[in-house]
């Protein structure tokens, strides 16, 4: 079948409805960027899932970022979106504005300069992400082993995918289908799915971030629901492989350990997180149990739409008290997040 049959076919679809979540914040943004929901029949929803590493922080994380930035000698170091996601009180960007010492990067590399250049100061990295980003950390730390650099510290809020998975199965969400991480699959492989497929008899595709790629896994996860398959299929071959990179594996093996962590507006997720092992914590800033998320807005609903229970149309802060400029959650913040892409196609 060619793309324009498929497309064809899944608008036009007039069977029982379907339930499909995207975890991965590129995808996300990939999905609203193509305009793919337009191609969908209404009997086909997409759910955005908790894929966004700057959404899944608790406020305890950004609160102790905060703290950090506020004491002496010491410099927190951060990529632009986790400037603006709220904390209990208040932001990073806002705790710089009263005297916190905050740098932004572009990549986690750059600490190691700010470090070598500064002796006397100590720079702590935001190291938040999946999989895919723990990876980097490590080579980080393998950097400023080797040339003897003491004054790096991380903060970690680093998350994997198949605990987050498991919790949205267990608790309820209304999901038939995942479309699977491209970029975490492409660290893990497929296979890596394949207990979550089998255990809540689920299909998940593999999927690139092309319109066609996308359409693809889609057609894919839909014709596996009305065969009543439940198998990870990949679609995404030029990338993503069968089994995982094994050099990626041991790197992330030697430096880290599983721990159990929260995930913004969900619960602690046992397992679902990685620790710096014991040989490295004088690496650490601090990152075990920073498990509490209190809302600085109670009626922002970002742990229903992680799960897909709500739209972000369904938040009575949606485009009002809560935008892009001011976010009340962090589905508000980065340009993954499902309220940011949902505003900016709005407006
Ligand atoms: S619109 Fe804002 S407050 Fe509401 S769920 Fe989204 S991020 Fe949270
Ligand atoms: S913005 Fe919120 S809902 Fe969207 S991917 Fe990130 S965490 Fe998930």
């Amino acid at each position: 079948m060619d793309i324009k049959q498929m497309v064809a076919y899944l608008a036009s679809y007039a069977g029982s409805p379907i339930h499909l979540m995207e975890v991965c914040g590129s995808h996300t943004h990939a999905i609203q960027a193509h305009g793919i929901r337009d191609l969908l029949s209404p009997n086909i929803e997409l759910l955005s899932g908790p894929g966004c590493p700057v959404c899944v922080t608790p406020t305890a994380y950004i609160d102790k970022l905060i703290d950090l930035s506020l004491q002496p000698n010491t410099t927190v170091v951060t990529f632009g979106d986790l400037l603006r996601v709220p904390g209990s009180k208040e932001s990073l960007n806002e705790a710089k504005g009263r005297g916190g010492s905050v740098e932004m990067v572009y990549s986690p590399m750059n600490v190691l300069q700010l470090a070598k250049d500064n002796p006397n100061r100590i720079y702590v990295f935001a190291a938040v992400g999946f999989e895919t980003t723990a990876p980097v950390y490590t080579v980080l730390l393998d950097n400023a082993i080797a040339d003897g650099i003491t004054n790096i510290r991380l903060l970690t809020a680093l998350k994997t995918m198949p605990g987050a998975i498991s919790y949205l199965c267990d608790n309820g969400a209304r999901i038939d289908g995942f479309i699977a991480p491209g970029h975490v699959s492409a660290v893990t492989g497929a296979d890596y799915f394949n207990g979550l497929a089998e255990k809540y008899h689920i299909p998940f595709a593999v999927s690139g971030f092309t319109a066609k790629e996308l359409v693809v896994a889609i057609y894919g996860l839909v014709k596996m629901i009305e065969n009543g398959e439940a198998r990870v299929a990949n679609y995404y071959t030029s990338v993503v492989e069968t089994s995982a990179n094994v050099i990626i594996s041991r790197q992330l093996e030697k430096y880290f350990r599983p721990c159990d962590v929260a995930w913004r507006g969900m619960e602690i997720i046992p397992g679902s997180g990685l620790l710096l092992r014991d040989g490295y914590a004088h690496f650490d800033a601090g990152s075990a149990d920073l498990n509490v998320d209190n809302k600085k807005n109670k009626a922002c609903r970002c742990g229903e739409i992680l799960m897909g229970k709500a739209k972000p149309t369904d938040c009575p802060l949606f485009g009002k008290s809560c935008t892009p400029m001011k976010p009340q959650g962090a589905c508000m913040v980065s340009e993954e997040g499902s309220c940011f892409n949902v505003y900016l196609t709005k407006n």
